[in-house]
């Protein structure tokens, strides 16, 4: 345990230090003109996403909402149509709720205190922290992904990050880490050495500057470090998604529950999530799956009869807790006896403008192609 010992971690901070002037990150959209506002959307683009995949991304957002009175003031589909592609859609609606917040709470000013930080919706401990160190310049330890995997290999951690005891001890060590002065530069520098050098997967030990003090690299041990979650099979679920078109080639949408996977977002109709292919018998389409939609749609059951349906190809979809195979049926119906004002209709063209789920977006694609 190297982290106990004041004078070590002192010179840890520095060597990280010293190499971020030479080797660090210096020129990133979100670099430029470092406001909090800029910096928090650059961070939470960042959770779970590159760095490659998120500088277009920002680049539009900020165009599109230059400053959070924009963004607040924009309505969800807007913003979420500028987040579709990066996934995990809540971290858009949590963006655009907080913009809300920090305009009636906070006088249209970012907060400045780790308290009113960390209440705003999709911000945690480690968002709080780098937003402080890198704009206020406070002292606040981060935590994300990049830097667990750092120190866990650092310490050759026996056990998961994620595992509540373990993520209690990396929070100590990294709040020992965080030197007494340049915050901002130790905490890009954190984030640079685990994104450019102690990557997930083939990391550069040779360019490292920790190498001499990294236990799992002089264990030779680096690919075991961090540990895997322990392994859990993930359920798979069903559901049908209806592609209703009308005499226009136009197909209908429905704008989904804020709350839960794609909240908010326009969808295809689809039944109820079913485990197994309760919807199949014989590889067809059974009543359950019909009826289930027609009960979601409040349709005209004639409207959707099982023989006129065209059965699309199945596949499946990757979600944190689940796999989702979603099964799309072709129906071409009549607009004025199918008796739903639940959605609204648009050409595929329009579709695919309001930002889609990726999955829902490839149906619409491959009708395109059709
Ligand atoms: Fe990561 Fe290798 Fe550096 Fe250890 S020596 S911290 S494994 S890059």
């Amino acid at each position: 345990m190297q982290f106990n010992n004041a004078a070590h971690t002192a010179e840890l901070a520095q060597t990280l230090l010293d190499w971020f002037d030479q080797y660090g990150r210096h020129d990133l959209p979100w670099q430029q003109e470092k406001t909090p506002y800029r910096v928090w959307v650059s961070e939470i683009m960042l959770q779970q996403t590159q760095v490659q995949t998120v500088i277009p991304y920002f680049e539009r957002f900020m165009q599109r909402f230059p400053m959070v009175a924009a963004l607040a003031e924009a309505s969800q589909e807007a913003v979420l149509s500028h987040w579709a592609g990066l996934g995990y859609y809540a971290r858009g609606r949590n963006l655009h709720q907080a913009a809300q917040i920090i305009m009636t709470e906070h006088g249209g000013e970012f907060p400045t205190t780790f308290d009113d930080i960390v209440a705003l919706p999709g911000i945690g401990r480690s968002t709080a922290g780098a937003i402080l160190s890198i704009v206020l310049k406070q002292r606040f330890p981060i935590l994300d992904g990049n830097v667990k995997r750092v120190l866990a290999r650092l310490e050759a951690v026996p056990t998961w990050t994620g595992e509540k005891r373990t993520e209690e001890t990396l929070w100590q060590w990294a709040e020992a880490l965080t030197p007494d002065k340049r915050f901002d530069d130790y905490t890009q520098a954190i984030m640079d050495l685990g994104a450019t050098v102690c990557r997930r997967s083939r990391p550069n030990c040779e360019q490292c500057p920790w190498q001499s003090h990294c236990v799992a690299y002089q264990q030779k041990a680096v690919s075991d470090y961090p540990k895997s979650k322990p392994k859990k099979v993930q359920p798979e679920r069903w559901s049908v998604f209806a592609v209703l078109e009308n005499e226009r080639g136009e197909i209908f949408l429905q704008q989904r529950p804020q709350t839960g996977i794609w909240g908010g977002m326009w969808s295809l109709p689809q039944s109820a999530l079913q485990t197994g292919k309760p919807f199949f018998k014989q590889g067809k389409l059974g009543d359950e799956g019909v009826q289930s939609l027609l009960e979601l749609l409040k349709m005209n059951k004639a409207c959707l009869s099982v023989e006129k349906g065209q059965r699309l190809p199945a596949f499946r979809h990757t979600f944190t807790h689940y796999h989702l195979w979603l099964q799309p049926i072709k129906w071409q119906v009549d607009q004025q006896t199918m008796g739903s004002d639940k959605g609204c209709w648009v050409s595929l063209e329009q579709a695919l403008a309001l930002g889609l789920p990726a999955p829902i977006k490839q149906i619409v694609e491959s009708l395109q192609d059709e």
